[in-house]
């Protein structure tokens, strides 16, 4: 395995003291090798897994031509300038299909789904034909082929249809189900262990003393790591005392793909992590020029890679979301962009910024009339966790550019895109 420093310092532009985002984006990629096993399990278990195979159609779907629409299967040939009268012999329903053909000047009722009857070709609906016993009444107008449905047209047999690397949605599971397949194979979950690290915190259920804080970012990243889907294992809160950041750490690497610290990698606290770290592991310590979220540690111990994320509730979020999630979706298996996605909207009021820095302001996206656009969520201290609980998303300043005025536009990162 080679070492982490050697893969960035290859990376054009790496500067540990002044990354840019980018730069750390890719140097945490350029490490990173997604788990190799695999495992098979039932098609609903499969929601937000990886695949590990590709899926290709035994048969084709639909099965059959079959009309779209309820009406009156016809021979286009049949039908003239003005109305045609059609002599009707007969119905194919949804899983009951015409026996018969079509002759000249006949035609047959179906209802949407409908396998197509021999001899027809174009469907013409129920609301515009008239009837008077089994005497059709077709207006003209009707287009060839019309509201009909082909045998393939949504997945062809043979030919792959979701490659190994497709991260599993909803429709994902329906797409499957409808090949009639009932197991896949897919990559087995990442385990990430992750603890807190501080004097000053205190567990739910102790009473505070002075100077102490109860300890909240175990549980935003409880949630951030439960909604990617991983295997999480909360180490709980580790004082700032080498012997217990070292235990912790070995237990944490024993098993896991991934460690998520949070706090002690600020200046003054980092000089102790880091030669702890060093013995245990690799790590390095950055600067990334972003607010908030400066300083974070990335490296590896054992098997495990390390994300040294900072203490401050909202820089925990941001840079999770930043860069530990992206990791955590590659280490996964994911192939294609994982990157959070980016719209475009309206600053709605002047954004303070200045140059130098990417910063991630909490934002509250909305529609006014067909514009969107957003505002700050008020108060943006890296400690206010409430402006991440009344954002719907971040304002995503870039790094060279300066203050915002209204009007302008920004980038946003939506945080619920459908799920
Ligand atoms: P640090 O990065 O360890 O210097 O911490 C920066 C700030 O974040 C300090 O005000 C800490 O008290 C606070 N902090 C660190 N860890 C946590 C935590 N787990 N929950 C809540 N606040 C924290
Ligand atoms: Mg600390």
């Amino acid at each position: 395995m080679s070492r982490i420093v050697e893969i960035v310092n290859a990376i054009e532009g790496y500067d540990p003291d002044a990354l840019h985002v980018e730069k750390a984006r890719a140097a945490i990629r350029a490490c990173l090798a997604p788990v190799r096993e695999i495992e098979r399990v039932p098609v609903r278990e499969a929601l937000g897994r990886v695949l590990a195979e590709n899926i290709v159609p035994g048969i084709d779907v639909p099965g059959h031509d079959n009309t779209a629409m309820d009406g009156y299967a016809v021979r286009f040939a049949d039908l003239g300038a003005g109305a045609t009268v059609l002599e009707e012999i007969g119905a194919a329903l949804a899983g009951k299909a015409f026996g018969g053909s079509l002759g000249p000047g006949q035609c047959v009722r179906v209802t949407t789904g409908a396998v197509m009857p021999a001899g027809a070709d174009t469907v013409v609906v129920q609301e515009v034909v008239k009837m008077q016993g089994t005497r059709v009444t077709i207006p003209p107008g009707q287009k060839a082929r019309q509201n009909v449905r082909y045998a393939g047209e949504d997945l062809k047999k043979g030919e792959a249809v979701l490659r190994a690397g497709r991260w599993l949605r909803p429709a994902e599971l329906g797409l499957i189900a409808s090949l009639g397949i009932g197991e896949v194979q897919v990559r087995r979950r990442v385990r990430v262990a992750f603890f807190s690290t501080g004097d000053e915190l205190a567990s739910i259920g102790s009473t505070l003393k002075q100077g102490e804080v109860y300890d909240s970012n175990r549980y935003t990243l409880h949630g951030m790591l439960a909604r990617l889907g991983v295997e999480a294992r909360d180490l709980g809160v580790v004082r700032d005392e080498p012997a217990a950041l070292e235990a912790a750490f070995r237990d944490a690497a024993t098993g896991a793909d991934a460690i998520v610290t949070t706090g002690g990698v600020s200046v003054g606290e980092a000089d102790f992590v880091k030669s702890m770290m060093a013995k245990l592991g690799e790590a390095l310590f950055w600067r990334i020029a972003m607010r908030p979220g400066r300083p974070m540690a990335f490296g590896r111990i054992g098997d495990a890679f390390l994300f040294g994320l900072p203490g401050n509730p909202v820089a925990v979020m941001v840079t999770f979301y930043q860069f530990v999630r992206e990791a955590l979706l590659v280490l996964g298996g994911r192939t294609g962009d994982c990157a959070p996605l980016l719209l475009d909207a309206t600053a709605a009021e002047a954004l303070r910024k200045v140059p130098g820095r990417t910063e991630y302001l909490r934002g509250v996206l909305f529609r006014d009339g067909g514009v969107l656009k957003v505002k700050t969520t008020g108060q943006q201290g890296s400690g206010v966790l409430r402006s991440m609980s009344e954002a719907n998303c971040f304002i995503a300043l870039e790094h060279a550019r300066g203050k915002v005025a209204a009007g302008e536009t920004v980038q946003v990162q939506p945080f619920d895109v459908l799920a």
